[in-house]
């Protein structure tokens, strides 16, 4: 996915820009990138690779040697940002969180006889999207143009920061399908994805960007660029789960939503007696609190206690570590995680799991714990429902291939194939969603397993539905 953050003000930003860059680590795993507006005019870059290192370990030095008021730093997944552009509008950085799907519609038309472009970047074996990106909007008259351009050009998602002389383009994407959100402190301006890196840092929120809007950053003020539009589609997994607990996006505090989420699931379960409730780490663990919370208030029922069945083990293990190798991957994956058996033996428990992408190492997890732990009973409440489609706006696949997602595979199993009646298996009033449910909580050798429903998730976020992207779950755009 990616995320960035930038800065505007009077003294030095370096700081500030590289904890508050350092907030966005866990939304990817590829490039780290710091670019400052230099004291003589010079634009100064930093970007190191943090496949298997921390974003702070990697900068540390740079926080010394970087020095300028204004400033753009990136967390990618999609190669080098921020970018430095020598263009007709000046000279200008940029970085990008999104995905540019019509990438090769946009090269093929960059490469015509009418425009005889060029680009220097890469990612992986094609051209960087954020130069992209970039090269549309050097086209425009103006900044304001161009960012316009860029907007109505790429299909998918674009949130972006621009730094210039002055100060900084900070533009959501045209449905808002990721947040971007301006704060403020005495001297500075910041632009965030992620509102939990602006309080430590003395930052107050001060404007929440509308889908398609722009604003122009200077140490004196906020400037409109581009007017918010109304149609937003904003990324309900954020919610669910990669966004930070302690960020809000529309207002809508994440920890808060998850507990909403878990209490749902816990008034669909009002005659189930279990021992204990479980998150699995970490955003299951918001999730397992709200429906210990809840079922508290269910008169019915006996209070079902939390209990912390994991922990997790991360200091000898940088999140973004990756081998190349299913196996080490697998093997790196359970040792993060550490049951505890003293909460596990004999007990009948219930887990809650923010969302069921593949199942493969869930399966392993629950494995455990009934055969090596001795839990009576494994029940399972996903946060989410289950996830039909890969993301087509974000750069936020958890599954490569559409068949190795546990529903699939299990409609696969059904029909003999994977996509047939895609519409009735995304209803969970029919009977088609119910055999597949099942054929997932008998792959998974689970005692009980239930997801979310789609209402109760739009209920529990608090927005209405028109305005959250649901893709995942329903196909629905
Ligand atoms: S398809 Fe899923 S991950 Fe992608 S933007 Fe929509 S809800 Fe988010």
């Amino acid at each position: 996915m990616g995320g960035f953050f930038g800065v505007v003000s009077k003294e030095n930003c370096t700081r500030d820009l590289f904890f508050g860059t350092d907030y966005h680590s866990h939304l990817g795993n590829q490039r780290g990138g710091m670019l400052v507006w230099g004291r003589r005019g010079g634009l100064q870059r930093s970007i190191h690779d943090i496949t298997n290192a921390q974003f702070r370990s990697k900068f540390q030095y740079d926080v010394e040697r970087l020095k300028g008021k204004i400033g753009i730093g990136s967390i990618s997944d999609t190669g080098d940002q921020p970018l430095i552009v020598f263009s007709r509008l000046g000279t200008y950085g940029i970085t990008m969180v999104g995905a540019v799907k019509n990438l090769a519609k946009l090269s093929k038309n960059a490469f015509s006889e009418e425009h005889r472009a060029h680009f220097c970047e890469k990612t992986g074996t094609g051209i960087n999207p954020t130069e992209m990106v970039a090269s549309l909007i050097s086209l425009g008259d103006t900044f304001k143009d161009g960012i316009k351009l860029a907007q109505d050009k790429v299909q998918g998602s674009c949130s972006m920061l621009l730094l210039v002389k002055d100060g900084i383009y900070a533009v959501r994407d045209r449905l808002g399908r990721t947040p971007v959100v301006i704060g403020e402190k005495e001297g500075s301006y910041a632009a965030t994805l992620e509102t939990s890196a602006l309080y430590n840092l003395g930052y107050q929120v001060k404007h929440w960007l509308g889908p398609g809007e722009a604003v122009l950053l200077t140490s004196d003020g906020m400037t409109q660029v581009l007017p918010p539009q109304d149609r937003m589609q904003i990324c309900a997994f954020l919610w669910v789960y990669y966004g930070f607990p302690a960020s809000s996006y529309e207002g809508i505090n994440v920890e808060n939503a998850r507990y909403r989420c878990g209490a749902k699931l816990a008034e669909r379960d009002s005659d189930l007696v279990v021992d204990g409730v479980a998150g699995i780490p970490d955003s299951g663990t918001a999730h397992a609190l709200g429906y210990a919370n809840a079922s508290c208030c269910q008169p019915s029922r006996t209070p079902v206690p939390y209990k912390r069945a994991f922990v997790k083990y991360t200091p000898t293990w940088p999140r973004s570590f990756i081998p190349s190798d299913q196996i080490t991957r697998k093997l790196i994956a359970k040792m993060k995680l550490l049951p505890i058996e003293d909460m596990i033996r004999g007990q009948r428990l219930l887990f809650c799991e923010d969302s069921i992408v593949r199942g493969t190492q869930l399966r392993e997890t629950f494995k455990i714990l009934m055969k090596d732990m001795g839990a009576r009973e494994v029940h399972v409440r996903c946060a989410c429902p289950p996830i039909m489609f890969n993301c087509k706006f974000l750069n936020f696949s958890r599954a490569h291939n559409i068949m190795a997602l546990a529903s699939r595979k299990a409609i696969f199993a059904l029909e003999g194939n994977c996509n047939s009646r895609l519409s009735e298996y995304c209803n969970d009033a029919s009977e088609c969603y119910l055999r597949m449910v099942e054929e997932i909580r008998s792959d998974l050798k689970l005692t009980t397993l239930k997801y979310q429903k789609l209402d109760d998730l739009v209920a529990a976020i608090g927005l209405p539905r028109e305005k959250l992207c649901t893709y995942c779950w329903d196909g629905k755009e």
